[in-house]
């Protein structure tokens, strides 16, 4: 795909207006931009295990943002392939991160993959994960625990505004980026394009957090987010979910059929709230009308709350991370800190249509190339260039990383 910018040449012979087209091609674009792979990032430490793979703290060591700490999250293929579902949730990862930029949701920065492996750069979320601040403090006061249901709630409605179901909210999966700000992870479980009317019949995540509707498999939609969301606003103010037994299928049963019960120290907001999300039938459930989230926030249990001021991370969190420096990982459980960081290298090759179902996971993303884009510099090189055209990521073909950008 060939591409022509107007391409505006600051120098001290050329005055200002003056104007150049210049035709971009591989060759002009390519010269400063990097093909990122493994080989980029350098291991530093193992942050936690997932069924597929582990996910590490690492550093850049080449080409845009060297020096910079991230997480990857690397997945082994032949892992994925054995179950046709998982390799959905996979690429329902990547696309889904890939779509969706919020102040409360992980962001994704670079994927690429190897023979053998997926790889997902993303920021490193050096709080930890909310889970360990619970244990921590047993319980939430009511404005904590407002404070992080308020951005969970933005991030949820965010989602659904967008056609995702998140369905696996739970402690585990809320983290906490360095400043103790929530932000949403692991995506492996989301389901795609579930707009109103659809409902799906996939069994999956937590069953502590879990909606009655998915336990009994009687099809379900975005109001089981509302129902989990409810579920850790008991287990925040309250020190256990709603309803637990000791062993899956009594839990399961007591969900299905157990009456909620509040202890009496919560407030009449809080209780008014947990007892409106909590309700069995979907169809009664706070959010489930097409305001979603909108009727949560509005409810007497957020009143303080300002919604705008919350977005823009203007609230200042309840608990600030206490870190050392970009690289501590004290927040992280020392079952996996305490481990030798080693990606085995891995470049099996899978049959023709496994391999397939990876097409296309390669991704950079745009905030990335925006920075390559600024670092980029055409002959003369003591030339300043600005340019004129709106975006030219519009030249970039999908699913290409920087270093296969056909322009
Ligand atoms: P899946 O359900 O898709 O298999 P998983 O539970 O195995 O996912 P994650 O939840 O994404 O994988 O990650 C596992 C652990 O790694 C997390 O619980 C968390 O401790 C750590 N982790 C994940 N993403 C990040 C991140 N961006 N920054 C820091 N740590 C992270
Ligand atoms: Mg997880």
């Amino acid at each position: 795909m060939a591409g022509v910018f107007d391409i505006d040449l600051e120098t001290e012979d050329i005055s200002d207006t003056e104007t150049e087209e210049v035709e971009l091609t591989s060759e002009s674009v390519n010269r400063d931009s990097e093909k990122v792979g493994p080989d980029c990032f350098e291991l530093l430490t193992v942050l936690g295990k997932g069924a597929y793979g582990k996910v590490f703290q690492v550093r850049k060591v080449q080409g845009a943002q060297t020096g910079k700490i991230f997480a990857m999250k690397v997945l082994k293929k032949a892992k994925i392939v054995c179950n046709a579902k998982d390799t959905a949730h996979t690429r329902a990862e990547r696309e889904i991160l890939e779509t969706v930029r919020h102040p409360f949701i992980v962001d994704l920065l670079y994927a690429f993959q190897t023979g053998g492996k997926l790889y997902l750069i993303l920021e490193c979320l050096s709080g930890g994960e909310l889970f360990m601040q619970l244990e921590k403090e047993g319980i939430f006061m009511e404005d904590t625990a407002c404070f992080y249901l308020g951005e969970i709630t933005m991030a949820l409605g965010h989602l659904h505004s967008n056609g995702i179901i998140y369905r696996d909210l739970k402690p585990e999966n809320i983290m906490l980026n360095h400043q103790g700000h929530i932000k949403l992870t692991d995506f492996g479980l989301c389901k795609e394009s579930i707009h109103d009317g659809t409902v799906t019949h996939t069994f999956c995540g937590t069953i502590e957090y879990m909606a009655p509707e998915i336990l009994t498999r009687s099809g379900h939609n975005r109001a089981v987010d509302w129902w989990s969301l409810g579920a850790l606003m008991y287990d925040m103010m309250t020190g256990s979910p709603p309803f637990t037994a000791e062993n899956r299928k009594k839990t399961i049963d007591k969900i299905l059929k157990c009456k909620l019960n509040l202890p009496p120290y919560l407030t009449i907001d809080a209780r008014d709230l947990i007892k409106k999300l909590l309700k069995k039938n979907p169809a009664q459930r706070l959010g489930c009308s097409k305001a979603d989230c909108a009727d949560i926030q509005k409810h007497p249990f957020f009143k303080h709350i300002n919604w705008d001021d919350l977005l823009n991370k203007r609230v200042e969190p309840p608990y600030k991370p206490q870190l050392q420096s970009d690289e501590d990982v004290s927040l992280f459980d020392t079952r996996f800190t305490r481990q030798t960081p080693v990606d085995s290298p891995d470049d099996t090759s899978l049959s023709h249509s496994a391999e397939l179902a990876f097409a296309g996971f390669t991704y950079v993303a745009p905030s990335v190339l925006e920075s390559l884009k600024e670092g980029f510099s055409f002959e003369p090189r003591t030339r300043h260039v600005r340019r004129h055209n709106s975006s030219p990521l519009s030249l970039f073909e999908n699913n290409t990383s920087v270093g296969e950008l056909h322009v």
